[in-house]
């Protein structure tokens, strides 16, 4: 390689190539730039045609402001840009564009056909450039008001050629980017050609009808509309039932402030308000809106914009988990489970914790015999099951007789739609999961003071463990006291604790504390699941119908009966049309 050691200012041709080298990495890099531009251009008309993937032919049209022959020369320029002209502009960006240097870029790797004209003109200008060099400008007439066309992308950066993919697989990009586009701005009509074949020409319509039109999979009936708002933070949009939930991610869409937008804290936020609600290894389906003002996101953080910055993360987040939180409580029976092929294994060994002896509340065995009475009463309640205990859950009724354990293990439950089946253990799991969170800020757990004080020696890394999760299981019910080197005095424990248990419990506390955090469960949650997993029924263990009762009655008290701490499912609901069905009875 040869230097010279003479610093000289790099000529404009060879500083766009570089810029190039990020903004325009394929394609989809261009159609996205294009595209934006159209939108900023107040364009509410835009069509995308492609040949190859787009690798030999984009072309962008769009019915926006147009721009006059002068603008069209120097929007090729680099850094020119209509959309801000000095700081304050750029640290409240309410274009998609702003940097100035898509057109060059691209005009510098391919050859260009750019033709405009404003709005009310009938004759536009066309110019052409090849690798970044202009070559002609001429009159023409034009239909549209911009219309660019980028052919050969790459012709003269062969390493970059090179690293593009078969046609098939850069269209993919370009597809899945257009279906974002589609839903992000339901206002617009937009149209995808490939190939000459029509893929897509939508309309402008309502953000629900347009889901339906570009992701043909999802039924309207499975999506929850979500809204809320902070100041002037708002978020507006649609989370997916179960049904929708997928492995990968492909289904979730964020636009904030009409820019789609991939982000980590947002996704792993709007994850987490689900979490405890999906199985272990599901996705939630999500398109989610949020505007806030302009001022108080920095979308300057890379070139192809696809990251953004808060000024304020915590009130984004906030948002989202009040929010999302609130359908998802709201409709708890959204998480209604169907059949569930899959195999669960149990998480732990059988033991002897009993469902608690505690006396049945009886706000909730309702007193509401009177109002039932004057109900419309199911069919399958007979009459003399009106002296029987009836909970009310959810829109069912459930009567004490209609209630049922099998193989000391599932509880089925005849509900007016069907049966719905419990798991046992999973469902206290879930009860006192929660209630063990609750006990770290609110309500400490009921404990009991040991005649003897015991004695527990630990490892020095149980010994750290130990004291990082203190504090919670002081809620829990423990009282422990350091007591030099590794050891620690075990002076209190829960409430139903046998004596001579009391080192197993505290052992076994810390071991499965260790599992859950392995798994990347924080602090709380892994103490609390710690704590559930260890003292709910187990399978094997026989209920009566008063345990039973109680046990419906707590979990459906909770804030999510559905899944377990494990991401386990809690409830199958199986509906007499299921039964029906596969009895061949339609
Ligand atoms: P930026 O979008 O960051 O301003 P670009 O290089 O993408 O930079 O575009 C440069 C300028 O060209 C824009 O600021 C805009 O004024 C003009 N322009 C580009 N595309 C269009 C279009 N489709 N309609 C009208 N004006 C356009
Ligand atoms: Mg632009």
């Amino acid at each position: 390689m040869t230097t010279s050691d003479k610093i000289s200012i790099l000529p404009d041709i060879l500083i766009n190539k570089i810029a190039a080298g990020e903004v325009v990495e394929r394609p989809f890099s261009v159609v996205k730039e294009l595209v934006e531009n159209s939108i900023d251009a107040e364009a509410d008309e835009i069509s995308i045609t492609l040949r190859d993937g787009g690798k030999t032919y984009i072309e962008v049209a769009d019915n926006g402001k147009g721009m006059t022959e002068d603008d069209l020369l120097l929007s090729f320029e680099r850094h020119a840009t209509s959309k801000i002209q000095n700081y304050d502009d750029l640290i409240s960006i309410e274009t998609m564009g702003f940097r100035g240097e898509a057109l060059p870029s691209i005009a510098s790797v391919s050859i260009v056909e750019a033709a405009s004209r404003l709005k009310d003109n009938s004759e536009g200008s066309l110019l052409t450039i090849k690798g970044g060099v202009i070559s002609g400008v001429q009159p023409t007439p034009l239909r549209q008001s911009t219309v660019i066309k980028v052919k050969s992308l790459f012709f003269n950066v062969p390493a970059r050629r090179k690293f593009l993919k078969d046609a098939a697989k850069e269209y993919r990009y370009i597809y899945t980017y257009f279906k974002k586009l589609a839903l992000s701005h339901p206002e617009l009509n937009l149209k995808l050609v490939h190939n000459e074949k029509t893929i897509f020409d939508l309309r402008k319509e309502d953000i629900k009808d347009r889901i339906s039109s570009v992701l043909n999979e999802v039924n309207k009936d499975s999506l929850i509309e979500v809204s809320n708002s902070i100041g002037q933070y708002s978020l507006s949009g649609f989370i997916g039932k179960k049904e929708l939930a997928r492995k990968g991610k492909d289904n979730q869409f964020l636009f904030i402030n009409g820019r789609i937008v991939e982000d980590k804290i947002i996704s792993y936020t709007v994850f987490h308000t689900f979490r405890n609600m999906i199985e272990h290894g599901y996705y939630p389906f999500y398109i989610l809106f949020i505007d806030l003002p302009f001022s108080e996101i920095d979308v300057n953080v890379h070139p192809s914009k696809l990251t953004v910055k808060f000024t304020d993360e915590l009130r984004v987040k906030k948002l989202i988990q009040e929010g999302v939180g609130r359908v998802l409580r709201e409709s708890l029976s959204i998480y209604d489970l169907g059949i569930n092929e899959g195999s669960s294994e149990e998480i732990a060994p059988a033991e002897t914790a009993t469902y608690s002896n505690q006396k049945v509340n009886n706000q909730i065995v309702s007193e509401n015999i009177e109002k039932y009475k004057s109900e419309k009463k199911p069919d399958f309640l007979r009459p003399e099951t009106l002296g029987a205990r009836i909970l009310n859950i959810q829109n069912e009724v459930i009567v004490s007789e209609n209630i049922w354990q099998m193989h000391n293990k599932y509880i089925f439950i005849q509900v007016e739609s069907g049966i719905m089946i419990i798991d046992q253990h999973v469902a206290h799991e879930r009860i006192l999961y929660e209630k063990a969170i609750k006990s770290f800020s609110k309500e400490k757990l009921p404990s009991q003071a040991l005649l003897f004080p015991v004695n527990i020696e630990l490892s020095f890394e149980d010994r750290l463990i130990l004291k990082e999760i203190t504090d919670y299981m002081n809620g829990l019910g423990f009282v422990l006291k350091e007591f030099g080197g590794n050891s620690f005095i075990i002076e209190e424990t829960p409430l139903g604790i046998e004596v001579g248990d009391e080192k197993r419990e505290v052992l076994d506390l810390i071991d499965n504390f260790k599992l859950y955090r392995k798994k990347k469960m924080g602090v709380i949650e892994s103490v609390a699941a710690s704590y559930s997993c260890k003292r709910a029924i187990k399978s094997g263990h026989s209920l009566t119908p008063d345990e039973m009762i109680e046990l419906i009655n707590d979990l459906f008290q909770c804030e999510f009966p559905h899944v377990c701490p494990h991401g386990r499912p809690v409830i199958i609901d199986l509906s007499l049309k299921e039964l029906d069905k596969r009895f061949l009875r339609i």
